[in-house]
């Protein structure tokens, strides 16, 4: 990893560190985890800098994916210059050929302290007959060991600050929620695994996870008392069994006690998200931030309430879930963190 200056990302309120550093890391094993899993490991003795405080949850990075034949672009460098306005701006106005392609992960593993550190990625190979899907999918299904990309992630020396928190790459916190609701397709089975990972023994609840195929039923180790379910599409529309599961473990009517006053008695309809022009990404930590009024509920602040879900995969599903949560079952929004991880037929913004 290249060294980041002071004028480089974006930076702690106390202007000491940067919260986001470029890592160019090395893929040192691939490991075919299911038919339609792979899990790249990534090292790289910059990776020492890489971190969080605490459990790394559902966090997310951007993974950059160099062009066919060409090397990787050196972002640290961008982060240096001076004239920066943003290395995001500066990456965006380079040839396309040069920058590559930009994606988000989620670090499905992190063993940063130790002498050899490194991440585990957990690549759903998204891929039709011939072999062919997006960038990151296409990498992937390609990748050996040696392969070069740059990561974008947090800063592990900003995480101790007194911000610590402040990158902002992670959406799954159950506060102190006894009962929670963990639902994604693929593409959240890294981030549903992990959360599951950290949640202690007294919390109870759901979890259902929609893969293509029963063999990519995975081991998820949790103390928790979570039911994990893993549900095979096969040749179903995707997310349909999961919309399915959902409702049936979250009824209409039965679910009072956990949705909280008004639950189970309905709530409003959610404003409508355009998902074709933007990102559907609902979370309490943004609706408390844009205190939006509707939803402010000064006697039941986020994090404190007895039933968090966090649902996240195809847009299209997640805006559907949303709804039914909100609308049809009247769960109160700062208690959900709906995200849109993809769109069908379009490819990740950059
Ligand atoms: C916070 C966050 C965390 C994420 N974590 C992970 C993770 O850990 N592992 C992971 O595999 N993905 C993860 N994703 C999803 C991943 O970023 C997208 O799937 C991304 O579009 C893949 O890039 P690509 O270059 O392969 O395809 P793109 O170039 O973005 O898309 C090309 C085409 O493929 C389609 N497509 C994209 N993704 C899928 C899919 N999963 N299934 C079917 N079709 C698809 C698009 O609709 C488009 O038509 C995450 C997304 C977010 C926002």
């Amino acid at each position: 990893m290249t060294q980041v200056t002071q004028r480089s990302a974006r930076r702690t309120s106390s202007d000491t560190e940067p919260m986001v550093l470029a890592f160019d890391v090395v893929v040192t094993r691939v490991q075919q985890l299911g038919a339609n899993f792979r899990r790249i490991t990534f090292g790289g003795a910059g990776l020492e800098a890489f971190g969080v405080a605490g459990d790394t949850l559902d966090l997310r990075i951007k993974v950059i994916i160099p062009s066919a034949g060409r090397p990787c672009p050196d972002i640290a460098s961008l982060m240096r210059r001076d004239d920066a306005g943003s290395w995001y701006q500066l990456w965006l106005g380079m040839d396309a050929e040069e920058r590559g392609a930009m994606r988000t992960y989620t670090v499905r593993n992190s063993r940063c302290r130790g002498a050899t550190p490194e991440i585990d990625v957990d690549f759903v190979l998204h891929l039709d007959d011939d072999g062919r899907g997006g960038p990151a999918a296409e990498w992937a299904a390609a990748a050996r060991p040696g392969d070069a990309v740059c990561v974008i992630g947090p800063n592990a020396a900003a995480a101790q600050c007194a911000t610590a928190g402040a990158y902002g790459g992670g959406e799954g916190r159950p506060g102190l929620a006894q009962h929670v609701l963990l639902a994604g397709a693929e593409t959240a089975v890294p981030a549903i695994s992990s959360i599951l990972e950290s949640l202690p023994e007294h919390i109870g609840g759901h979890a259902f996870l929609e893969v293509p195929d029963a063999r990519d039923f995975q081991d998820i180790a949790t103390r928790s008392s979570v039911t994990v379910t893993w549900l095979s599409r096969g040749e179903a529309v995707h997310g349909e069994a999961l919309d399915a599961a959902v409702r049936d473990a979250v009824r209409v009517p039965g679910w009072v006690s956990l949705a909280g006053p008004g639950g189970a008695q309905g709530g409003t309809e959610p404003e409508d998200v355009d998902i074709d022009g933007t990102i559907l990404w609902e979370t309490p930590q943004r609706l408390e931030a844009a205190v939006v009024q509707s939803t402010v509920n000064p006697e039941r602040p986020p994090g404190t309430q007895p039933f968090y879900a966090w649902i996240a995969g195809e847009a299209a599903v997640v805006r559907g879930l949303r709804r039914y949560l909100v609308r049809d079952v009247g769960v109160d929004r700062k208690q959900v963190a709906f995200m849109g991880y993809w769109r069908k037929g379009r490819a990740e913004l950059s």
